[in-house]
């Protein structure tokens, strides 16, 4: 970085050289951000004078916002986009740096800021993270993965964040309540919420992942995008094992998971290692209610579900994966998916196994289950003293869906008389 005055010595034909530094202040000072960063990139000297500009307190008072608890939505976007704006200045007059002292550079601008800084501001709905997100979106926007990488190291040292990461994902889920929120923000707003492109979020998510053995990153994955208590704001563990959750309370997780599988060309991550931490993560903190686990492998998808459940399938667990089909079938009743999407799951899972009588066993099984499961859910509803409402239409929504399924089904086994 140049002084004023050794920037002044080479460059003693310039206009800028000819006026005194006040008023070099003062037009800089007429200039938007975004001007700012242009009128920066026009020569080596101009990108000193606007460094040197942006460096004084005076500047850095007047656009370096610390307020962000802000009530009106429009006030909230207005100040995202104007950290959006100073990435881009701070990428453009930084352009000549190397990336360490480049970081070291633009992040010490920004190290008293309590709101974008892990366990120092409780406000609910702060914006810190989200503007720190947009800012560095703009920032490194187009960096190689060399640079993203080092950008991510760096953040790492300078909030600390990998031991306390440590510490959560190796105590009981929900031990550390509010770090595990923490984390999920700071993670999610920063590093992976503000990329719409797939695989720059498949990049973070990868790089905070593959630090951990596969049990951690299961418990870490839920960290970021399990469910949360609507009222306290915390990871909900127990909701997964105690409580049927709808659609929205998954997706999250099916969206990352998704992420995962399809950049399988990753050095060390194979199809193997996303089922996996699927298999890990839904037995923590227990395992978890069955239509859960049946409704987030529909919301996987295709590819995903038939690749969990084919993998069961060759290691002969027939009663798991039987009786997550029936969960499976109960999903696409109740949330009104085609039934020929699990008539074809089920096809195909047949196939897995190679002998006309092991497929017979298996969909012996799957009859079995499906049996099993309507008169379980039949007594739980009618075995206490009051009949539970929500319980019973279940029951009618699973004989339902057996009865659909199993007229296609059988439709389509007589037309495939070779399964
Ligand atoms: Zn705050």
């Amino acid at each position: 970085m140049q002084t004023r005055s050794q920037n002044s010595s080479c460059s003693r034909d310039s206009l800028f050289h000819r006026l005194p530094s006040e008023v070099v202040d003062i037009i800089l000072g007429k200039l938007s951000v975004l001007e700012l960063s242009v009128f920066g990139m026009t020569s080596k000297e101009t990108t000193s004078y606007v460094v040197n500009y942006i460096s004084t307190q005076k500047w850095t008072n007047k656009e370096i916002t610390k307020e962000f608890h802000h009530p009106t939505y429009q006030e909230q976007q207005a100040t995202i986009g104007h950290y959006k704006a100073l990435g881009l200045l701070f990428k453009r007059c930084t352009l000549l740096l190397p990336t360490k002292d480049r970081l070291k550079f633009i992040f010490s601008r920004f190290s008293e800021i309590p709101c974008f800084m892990l366990e120092h501001c409780f406000v609910q709905d702060c914006l810190g993270f989200a503007c720190l997100g947009g800012f560095l979106q703009t920032l490194i926007a187009g960096w190689d993965e060399l640079e993203c990488r080092r950008v991510f190291n760096f953040l790492c040292d300078l909030t600390n964040i990998l031991p306390k990461t440590d510490t959560v994902i190796h105590s009981k889920p929900g031990a550390h309540c509010f770090p595990e929120v923490e984390i999920r923000l700071f993670c999610r707003k920063v590093l992976l919420d503000p990329w719409s492109n797939r695989l720059e979020c498949q990049f973070w998510l990868i790089e905070l992942l593959k630090l951990w053995p596969m049990v951690s990153q299961a418990h870490l994955l839920l960290i970021l995008y399990g469910p949360l208590l609507p009222e306290e704001g915390t990871v909900g563990w127990q909701e997964m094992v105690d409580r049927v959750l709808p659609n929205d309370e998954l997706w999250d997780l099916a969206r990352a998971l998704l992420l995962l599988f399809n950049k399988l060309e990753v050095k060390g991550w194979s199809p193997d290692s996303i089922l996996g931490i699927l298999e890990e993560l839904t037995v923590i903190p227990q395992p978890w209610h069955v239509e859960n686990v049946a409704r987030l492998l529909v919301l996987c998808g295709s590819h995903l579900c038939y690749t969990f459940l084919a993998s069961k399938a060759l290691n002969g667990r027939l009663q798991e994966i039987s009786r997550l089909i029936v969960y499976i079938i109960l999903v696409c009743e109740k949330d009104g998916y085609h039934m020929n999407w699990a008539v074809k799951l089920v096809q195909q899972v047949c196939q897995v196994f190679n002998s006309d009588p092991a497929k017979l066993v298996f969909l012996q099984n799957l009859e079995n289950t499906f049996a099993e499961t309507t008169r379980d859910l039949f007594e739980v509803s009618v075995g206490g003293h009051f009949l539970d409402g929500d319980t019973f239409q279940t029951l009618c929504i699973l004989l339902d869906s057996s009865a659909r399924f199993h007229s296609k089904f059988l439709y389509t086994f007589l037309k495939r008389p070779e399964v």
